[in-house]
């Protein structure tokens, strides 16, 4: 059996007349960029988060690095982040300018709290929490921390879709939610989007105007601002894929649910998501000392699978300015060498997944 890694593929064919009914309705239409499509799904979007305001925006990194530069987060100051994230968060962080502080994870994959306050500085602004993998971080204690030191809170929502924290969706602990609709995620597009949710009006309008040349009024420029718009044809695709959303992450907690069960090899051990959090796992990941040996393992059998991530950020060449040298970060550099994400996909069957379990199980 050939068992890919993703299969984007499935996700589409499960609502593909949906989808083709949309696509052909925007192509139609005659309007592509920032029209109704686009304002409903924000509409939409927030009231599934629970929150006030979402704007579209062309990308996750854009929501993020928008974001900071919205917030006035800059040259000079510190923002802290944990190690082991994708490095589009970094990114969104030091397009301004600004420093990263880096932060152990915990065993749930999210930053360690109890590590936070001893990296806080007088520059420190801003807080970015990531809901790695769909695991909600521990929002409670965040907050606390960043009431106490009046910082700036950012959830990096792109793999978050859904997730909770004490029955409350992640993207609405902070001042801003940063999502993205990369196609392989959660609530996923057919190519490039990502939005902010927002509580505060002033913040939404900022970034109404921001993504669209910094102009409110056409060929009227407040402010230096991006083409970072979400087009009608994403929004519009991503309102039918929203309709489905709660269906989409049931069957990956189903998915999940079926792993734990069944996986059962003592060199392999299994995530386990935080008491008091609905986890909508983005991501399958298990870690194993012998990690590339299962993965060429499983290659053999033709299973895919992939590491998020192999390189941390603070190892990584585009950060070598930063100046960390290995075993600046241990456990974050000890997960990236030890975890791998299982096949996991919207769409995959019990024969597939048994498959998968039987290799691991041999392994
Ligand atoms: C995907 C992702 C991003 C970036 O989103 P894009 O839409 O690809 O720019 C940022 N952070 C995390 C954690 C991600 O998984």
């Amino acid at each position: 059996m050939e068992i890919a890694t993703n299969r984007l593929d499935r996700g589409f064919y499960r609502y593909k007349e949906e989808f083709e009914e949309k696509a052909l309705e925007v192509l139609r239409s005659g309007w592509y960029v920032l029209g109704k499509e686009v304002s409903s799904f924000e509409k939409e979007f927030s009231s599934y988060i629970g929150e006030k305001y979402c704007v579209g925006l062309a990308s996750g990194l854009d929501a993020l690095w928008i974001t900071f530069r919205l917030l006035g987060i800059g040259h000079g100051d510190e923002v802290i982040v944990q190690g082991n994230t994708y490095i589009a968060s970094v990114m969104g962080i030091t397009i301004n300018g600004a420093t990263p502080v880096f932060v152990e994870p915990d065993e749930y994959f999210g930053i360690d709290v109890s590590k936070i306050e001893e990296k806080i500085t007088d520059r420190t602004k801003a807080i970015l929490v990531v809901h790695l993998y769909g695991m909600a971080s521990r929002m409670d204690q965040i907050v606390k921390i960043c009431r106490k030191y009046n910082l700036k809170l950012v959830e990096d929502c792109a793999q978050s879709h859904g997730a909770q924290f004490a029955d409350r969706m992640t993207g609405t602990f902070g001042d801003v939610g940063c999502f993205s609709f990369y196609p392989s995620k959660n609530l996923g597009a057919f190519g490039d989007g990502g939005a902010v949710i927002v509580n505060n009006l002033e913040l939404a309008e900022k970034f109404r105007v921001f993504r669209n040349y910094g102009s409110e009024k056409r060929y009227y420029n407040k402010v230096v601002g991006a083409n970072s718009r979400l087009d009608e044809l994403q929004a519009g695709l991503l309102r039918v894929r929203l309709r489905h959303i709660n269906e989409i992450n049931q069957e990956r907690i189903q998915l999940a649910k079926y792993y734990t069960q069944n996986i059962k090899n003592r060199k392999i051990i299994l995530p386990k998501p935080l008491n008091n959090s609905t986890c909508v796992w983005h991501q399958y990941v298990v870690q194993c000392e012998e990690r590339n040996q299962l993965m060429e393992y499983l290659k053999r059998r033709g299973i895919g699978t992939l590491i998020h991530y192999p390189i941390p950020p603070h190892l990584s060449e585009a950060y070598q300015y930063l100046g960390y040298k290995p075993g600046a970060l241990p456990i974050t550099e000890h997960l990236a060498d030890t975890i791998l994400s299982l096949p996991m996909y919207s769409g995959m069957t019990i024969d597939e997944q048994d498959y998968v379990i039987d290799a691991l199980n041999s392994f």
